[in-house]
Formats: C-alpha cells, structure tokens, sequence
C-alpha cells in the first residue's frame, strides 16, 4: 500500500487531515479549533510522506517526527499519526487498540474540562452555581475540572490578585507572585467547589501557568486537607514552549498535593526529564499534540516504570481526536487515571462524524466503552461536511 496524498479541510475552525492511498482506504486526523492556522503546516509534510506505506506507521513518523515542536508545533504531525493508525487498523480490520498491543480496559474513564455553561465570574459563589449545573450532566463524570489562578479571571478581575500589571487580551499574559489577598481567594474558592462537590467526584484544578515556586508551594500546602486530584500547569504549561522540570520537583516534593503538567510537550524525549527526575506526580501529554496516539503509549509506559500516573489532556480535540484518544487510553498501563473529554462544538459536528455513539450515549456513568470498529472506528458524512466547511475551503479536494 502507497500514500497518494495527503489532504487538509478546516470545518468548522478545526482542520481535518486526511491521508489517501492507492487502495481506497482513508485514513483521518483532527487538529483543535484553536489551531485554524495550521492548514499549511500540514500540508508542508506532504512531499516527506507520499509513496511511503501508511501501515509501517513507525517508519513514515521517522520521515516528520523531528519537524514537530512544543504546542502548537506537534499538531499536524499528530493529526497524520492518527490518520496512519487509521489506515493501518482499515486495512487491517482491526481496531487501532489491536495494533497497539491490545486493550487492557474495555471502557475508559474520562473527566470533565468542558460540558458546562461558562462561569459567570471568579467567586465561590460563581464556582458553586457552575458546579450545581454541572453535576446535573447525564454523562454523570466521576471527575471534573476548573480553571483557577492564572488559568481563569482572577489574576485580571480580582483586585490585587497578584504583585504585577494586569494584561487584558493577551492568552495567559498574567503572571508573577500572588498576594496574600489573591492567594487567599484562591482557596476560597476551591473550598467551596470541594463542599459542593463532595468526596463522590474528584476535583482537579488548572492552575496556570503562571505562578512563583513559592507561591505554588503555598498553594498546593493549603490545598492538602481537601485530597484534590491534581494542580495542573502551576509553573509552565499551555503554550509554554518548554518545561520548568527544576522548578516542578521543587513544587511537588514540598507538597502531598499532586501535581500535573504537559499538555504542551512534544515527543517522548520531551516528557524524559520531566519523568526520570520525578517533577511532577501526574502528566497530561495530549496525542493531538505530543506526536499521536503510539506517542502517548509510549511516554505513558515510561511513566508507569517511574511510579508517575497519567491523565491526559483532550478538551479541545473534537470528535475525531476523542475517537483516538479512546482508542489509545484503552491501551495505556494501570497508572492511567482519565482523560479530558472533548464535546463536539458546534453542535453539528455529531453529524459530520458518524460512528460514535449518539451524542447523549457517548459517556455512561463518566466512562466510553471501547468500539471494536477498525481503524478508529469513524467516518467523516461528506454531505455535512459540505455545510459546515469554513469560507474559502472545499471538501478534500
Ligand atoms: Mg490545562
């Protein structure tokens, strides 16, 4: 088998990558919503790819994997990762898991970053009216998600929140050393999350990036009574283009909190550190971004030898990345804890892919069962597709 093309569609604002070969089979790949821009990116690894066989998965990521970087710069060589694994498990009829090794699980655990209506605003009370409305979703999540510190408003809406100038506009500008003011709304306000919430459903809080090593240290100390889940990005994180380990191995051996960071991390060399050196207790490598579902296996096998858990980052990745990330968590060792479940946003994405289950079925009692469709088990429906093409863009063609 011979790749023949590889093709890019942003619908919606996520650009679709597909990889054709020369016996009809297809394979697909899904960049996030936020990431429009990297149609030519994707594009650009086209003359590394073409008359290469998709099913020798390894041997063609060896062609583009180091023309790859931190986020968003990892993205379009995961996406044609995916759409490879896609091919090979087609043509192999087996489910992408079965190329993988096998599943250990048959549903996996997901958590919840991002079925909720928007917070109102940064105070505890806003924290548990989100909190109350959220607790009411059917898929009934056993583990759910805020952003707090510098990862939400508070830094440009709570007055005094910390020592430095506000900077409005501008993603995650905000950074510096808390007052003891902000700090202490801080915990204000994940009390009150952990009080509604109760011991039923876990809590994890993304925190950053943006805060001092001490600072965080206050934190995640203050933190320790109420067994939150993780802290996740307090020193780098997001769109950091490189990884604080030092400054993370101080934060967590000071705490019983733990502490999670990654999402922005490409390849596994770039997790080695960070892992080796025990700097964090939990990582959150996202496959849409760490260079593809193998990718994620393997870090997260490095991790289990190292005692360090996994749960990994999704939120943004859409239907065609939840169907890989589910295909990959089902392979991953005991230390896996859950990943971030992406929703189909606008809602007219569950009729552009077909294969999953109905919307409303996708997530029971905060677990997705694993499908035994091959490849990744997911079909793009050409005619919705059509609809919802962003302006300028045509169908794959
Ligand atoms: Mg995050």
């Amino acid at each position: 088998m011979k790749i023949t093309d590889l093709k890019c569609t942003v619908i919606g604002e996520n650009p679709v990558v597909r990889v054709d070969t020369d016996e009809g089979i297809s394979g697909l790949g899904e960049i996030e919503s936020t990431k429009s821009y990297l149609k030519p990116h994707v594009l650009f690894y086209k003359r590394y790819i073409l008359g290469q066989d998709p099913t020798n998965v390894e041997r063609v990521m060896l062609r583009i994997r180091n023309l790859g970087g931190f986020k968003p710069w990892g993205s379009s060589v995961s996406a044609i990762e995916m759409a490879l694994w896609d091919i090979a498990g087609k043509a192999a009829g087996l489910p992408v898991y079965k190329l993988l090794g096998g599943k250990i699980r048959d549903k996996v655990r997901v958590y919840n970053g991002g079925v909720r209506p928007p917070l109102k605003g940064v105070s505890p009370e806003d924290y548990v009216e989100n909190a109350h409305e959220i607790k009411k979703s059917p898929e009934e999540f056993t583990i759910m998600k805020w952003g707090i510190g510098f990862h939400s408003r508070m830094a440009s809406t709570v007055p005094g929140y910390f020592y430095g100038e506000v900077e409005e506009g501008y993603h995650y500008a905000n950074r510096g050393l808390t007052t003891e003011r902000g700090l202490e709304h801080t915990i204000a306000c994940v009390k009150a999350l952990k009080e509604e919430i109760g011991a039923e459903i876990g809590l994890a809080l993304d925190c950053g990036p943006g805060w001092t090593v001490t600072s965080a240290v206050r934190l995640a100390k203050a933190l320790e009574p109420l067994n939150v889940m993780w802290l996740e990005d307090m020193i780098t994180g997001d769109y950091t283009p490189y990884t604080a380990v030092e400054e993370f191995r101080l934060v967590s051996s000071s705490t019983t909190t733990p502490i999670h960071t990654g999402e922005q991390i490409y390849l596994r060399q770039g997790f080695k550190n960070l892992i080796e050196s025990h700097a964090v207790d939990i990582i959150g490598p996202d496959p849409c971004d760490v260079g593809g579902i193998a990718e994620l296996k393997w870090i997260a096998e490095f991790a289990e030898m190292h005692g360090i858990l996994v749960a990994p980052h999704g939120i943004f990745d859409g239907l065609i990345g939840l169907a890989a990330l589910v295909q990959a968590c089902a392979t991953l060792p005991k230390n896996y804890i859950a990943f971030e479940y992406p929703v189909g946003r606008p809602e007219w994405w569950y009729d552009v892919v077909e294969g999953l289950p109905s919307k409303n079925q996708i997530v029971k009692d905060g677990f997705i069962e694993v499908p035994d469709k091959p490849g990744l088990g997911i079909e793009l429906n050409e005619k919705a597709v059509r609809k919802h093409l962003k302006e300028g863009e045509t169908c794959f063609e």
